[in-house]
């Protein structure tokens, strides 16, 4: 119910709000700043956050992923290790009151999760093993301007797969591009969406970055249209070629690293001691990937490709609701008048739709114009419009629009929800 949704649209975003992505989902009451680089992700936003992560975790299990759940709160040791500690910049480090212990905020988890998988001593039976979590991290960010794509404290899918061989780690990367390419065309970013070749660290040639193009980016990739794959600029050189196919004939383009996938073969396992136990018995150090998406900073950069002046135009996997319901009322029925014909048609289609699983925004305000609700409509971006008024009430009918399109068809009511059901 519209009615008591929490918080109402607003007509402008905060002056301080330099993004566009921000600026919308603020004024469509999807997050609430509290201070630069952290949100808060309101009901309309959590819903979308879900979406997201559910398309996420079906990938991530079909890749036989097991989602666990890790702290934020760690304790030193563990980053002095690997020598983090000092050299991570984007850490929070602050100490204990009471027992005077030095702590960290998880920026990412591999310090965690490789003295937590040590301990259940792993034999080449158990290999290869992958477990993923949705988790909030914190980063230190020297800049924060980007609204939710570069947060200060952010969710974050990460997933660490663990392998007794090179040809098994590497065959699981490549699997994984699949069930990226998956999740960004189920988000609808897809097509914008490219296999970006960036810095591989001092381990590997090259990592993969996922970037989408937008100008919105803080990256600078040239793609490829050949082959249809980038590389970042980090990496590129004075002349860019495709590391694919040699092609020398690139875009240079801004864009947004939504995830990447990372070889981290012996980084991590060699100082937490992290072995495997082979077939001969003799114990060997266990290869890591790791595989990063940001769900904050994937709605973000859906808002960022997707929207027009008027508002959101979320794609249909991923909308807080598929259908935004609004009933009007007639011009000469007064406010104490309780029900009107397209009230009583309007909530009588609310329940139909309700009771057959569609997902539905119902605006019931009856103390709002036509015209600020149609405007709100737009602003949220939910992908169907079904819009019952005085006259369309009076043939059993209703007006039904989608986000994006400037045609709009009134249908029989039975039709309506026909349409919504198969769409
Ligand atoms: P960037 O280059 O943008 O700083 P990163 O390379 O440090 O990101 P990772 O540490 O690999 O990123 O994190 C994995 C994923 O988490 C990224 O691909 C991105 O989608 C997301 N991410 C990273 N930093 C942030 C942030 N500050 N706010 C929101 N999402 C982030
Ligand atoms: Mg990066």
């Amino acid at each position: 119910m519209q009615s008591k949704l929490l918080p109402k649209t607003r007509k402008e975003a905060p002056k301080d709000e330099v993004s566009l992505n921000a600026q919308l989902l603020i004024r469509a009451g999807f997050i609430d700043k509290l201070m630069a680089g952290v949100y808060t992700v309101l009901p309309l936003g959590l819903r979308v956050m879900k979406k997201i992560e559910n398309v996420i975790r079906s990938e991530m299990e079909s890749a036989g992923g097991q989602e666990l759940l890790m702290p934020a709160l760690q304790p030193k040791e563990n980053w002095k290790k690997t020598g983090r500690w000092e050299t991570l910049d984007s850490l929070f480090r602050f100490t204990s009151h009471y027992s005077k212990i030095d702590l960290a905020l998880g920026p990412t988890h591999e310090e965690i999760i490789s003295p937590l998988v040590k301990k259940f001593n792993l034999s080449y039976r158990d290999l290869p093993v992958s477990l993923f979590q949705f988790q909030t991290k914190f980063r230190d960010e020297k800049r924060a301007k980007s609204g939710i794509l570069r947060g200060r404290e952010f969710l974050m899918k990460d997933l660490y797969s663990f392998h007794s061989d090179e040809k098994d780690a590497e065959s699981y990367y490549e699997k994984m591009k699949g069930h990226y390419e998956n999740i960004f065309n189920r988000c609808g970013i897809g097509e914008k969406t490219y296999l970006t070749f960036a810095s591989g660290g001092s381990f590997s040639k090259y990592s993969h970055e996922y970037q989408t193009v937008t100008e919105a980016g803080e990256d600078i990739i040239y793609v490829c249209d050949k082959c249809k794959v980038a590389i970042n600029k980090e990496i590129a050189g004075e002349q860019a070629i495709c590391p694919q196919c040699g092609n020398k004939d690139l875009k240079e383009n801004k864009s947004i690293e939504v995830g990447n996938i990372f070889s981290l073969k012996t980084k991590f396992s060699e100082p937490f001691d992290l072995k495997f136990t082979d077939e001969n018995g003799q114990e060997k150090l266990i290869l890591m990937g790791c595989y990063g998406i940001g769900v904050g900073r994937l709605m973000g950069t859906i808002v960022e490709i997707s929207n027009d002046a008027n508002g959101i135009i979320w794609p249909e996997t991923v909308a807080p609701y598929k259908v935004h319901l609004i009933g009007l009322k007639g011009k000469e029925s007064k406010s104490s008048q309780p029900a009107s014909l397209a009230a009583g048609l309007a909530r009588n289609l609310y329940d139909k739709m309700a009771k057959s699983g569609i997902e539905v925004l119902f605006d019931d305000r009856d103390d709002v114009r036509a015209g600020e609700k149609f405007a709100d409509a737009d602003l949220l971006g939910i992908p169907y419009c079904i819009i019952v008024s005085e006259k369309t009430a009076e043939n059993n009918s209703a007006e039904i629009k989608k986000r994006g399109d400037t045609k709009s068809e009134v249908l029989p009511i039975e039709d309506i929800i026909k349409r919504i059901a198969v769409s």
